[in-house]
């Protein structure tokens, strides 16, 4: 019989709260800090499960959402999981649809029941629930599966983020209910994590991380950030509820982020973090690399025949493509530039949380993130969080 999940952390920063450890799972172990790139429709945009495996991705993520209604969550069932249906034999993680249906604002309507919503695909009728969507995750398979939660606007008015609190909190014990009177899908044990959420008031905050860690789960994440706000109110926010969150489970930051504000959040003792910035923005042209952002549509790489993206990357598109190649696939709307972007920045932010992990267990982590950030340059502009692709 596989192992049932587990963490183990094995070391902390002095300086900081950063930390290191590595997650057991059915699939395989998951060291972290780490980064889990987001794979919506059972596929991370533009990359093979063997691309992955090359960038050292360990972990991934799926859409509840988006295959409760394309292909259907029974089909995926029946075809013997996520895992054997996409053909990653690693762990993966599902969110709970929560984020989308609220994001779905016109066409959704929740109540402490849950969520009915029409799909933004044909504009069938559906209804979430705790018990739907656990038994959706169910079907699915992922080893990691997420707690329906609220996030509402980052504009939302205090009384508004407590209702949210209160339906998170709620929903969380009826998910916790509902996963626990369901016998093994796949043979396997599925680990729940709950959502904190409260906004940019940290007592709300505070109160929501105690009551979750009172359900003693395997992990815990946090949501609802980088909705909005300041890079400050955020890292604040982040600080402040990891400190209430068990120091012996994984901590999730859900939708974040940028390469700064994932090394910020490591210091901050968050374990694991996915985005959609790497294989979105790869799509469209940009670059991450140790030196900032590269634009590779801008004029100055037309004729920079032996410049890699990122001469200290060691992907196969730094090794092997200059700049005016790619400029000259991305200029024509060439499927082989948007592989070697998302591919590189895959790469890059694998290396990022690696690096990040090594630094903490030699005891150099704060020199490397003083030195990596100066290099980076300040966060400019942020996606909105835990977006889907
Ligand atoms: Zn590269």
């Amino acid at each position: 019989m596989p192992q049932p999940f587990s963490f183990d952390l094995l070391a902390t920063d002095s300086a900081s709260s950063a930390r290191v450890g590595v997650m057991h799972t059915a699939h395989g172990d998951v060291q972290t800090p780490v980064f889990m790139p987001v794979g919506t429709q059972a596929t991370v945009k533009a990359m093979s499960p063997a691309d992955l495996e090359v960038c050292g991705c360990s972990i991934i993520l799926a859409n509840t959402y988006h295959l409760h209604l394309r292909p259907g969550s029974d089909l995926v069932r029946d075809a013997g999981g996520l895992h054997r249906f996409e053909r990653w034999n690693h762990p993966i993680l599902t969110d709970s649809g929560g984020f989308q249906v609220f994001s779905l604002k016109d066409i959704s309507k929740a109540s402490d029941e849950g969520v009915q919503f029409q799909s933004h695909i044909d504009g069938s009728r559906h209804f979430f629930s705790p018990e739907s969507v656990m038994e959706i995750q169910h079907n699915l398979g992922a080893d990691i599966i997420m707690a329906f939660d609220e996030c509402p606007p980052s504009n939302a008015p205090a009384d508004k983020v407590k209702k949210a609190v209160d339906r998170t909190l709620g929903w969380a014990r009826r998910c916790v209910e509902a996963h626990a009177r369901t016998p093994l899908q796949h043979g396997y044990g599925q680990a729940l994590f709950p959502v904190v959420q409260g906004g940019t008031v940290l007592e709300l905050r505070e109160a929501c991380a105690r009551e979750l860690t009172s359900l003693d789960l395997p992990g815990y994440a946090v949501g609802g950030c980088a909705v909005g706000e300041s890079n400050e109110v955020m890292y604040s926010v982040v600080e402040h509820t990891a400190k209430h969150l068990p120091q012996g489970k994984p901590r999730y930051l859900m939708g974040v982020g940028m390469p700064q504000d994932i090394i910020e959040c490591i210091a901050r003792g968050i374990d694991m973090f996915d985005c959609v910035l790497p294989t979105r923005d790869g799509r469209t042209g940009t670059a991450y690399t140790w030196a900032g952002k590269v634009q590779i549509r801008n004029a100055c790489h037309r004729r920079d025949f032996d410049t890699p993206l990122d001469p200290a990357c060691t992907c196969y598109c730094c090794a092997n493509f200059g700049r005016a190649y790619l400029r000259h696939l991305y200029v024509a709307g060439e499927i082989l530039g948007m592989h070697m972007l998302t591919l590189h920045n895959i790469h890059f932010f694998m290396d990022l949380v690696r690096q990040a992990g090594q630094r903490i267990g030699d005891g150099t982590f704060g020199a490397w993130k003083r030195e990596v950030l100066a290099k980076l340059g300040p966060v400019k502009k942020r996606d909105s969080a835990e977006a889907a692709e």
